[in-house]
């Protein structure tokens, strides 16, 4: 299997990247942890995540 190019370091720990491999189907319970109480905004792709370190492009919310 062909490896995924990743734009930047801690890319497969991004909700951007990891919605689109179907982590909120697959970890709903892991997704749901990384989502709730939402912090910060994928500047991005829109996405909210309570960690900075789980978006490419975090601002404060
Ligand atoms: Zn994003
Ligand atoms: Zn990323």
């Amino acid at each position: 299997m062909a490896e995924e190019q990743m734009p930047h370091p801690g890319h497969d720990k991004h909700l951007c990247w990891l919605t689109g491999q179907g982590f909120h189907v697959d970890k709903q319970d892991q997704y749901k942890k990384l989502v709730k109480d939402g912090k910060f905004m994928c500047k991005g792709c829109g996405r909210v995540a309570a960690r900075a370190e789980n978006l490419c492009d975090p601002i404060a919310l």
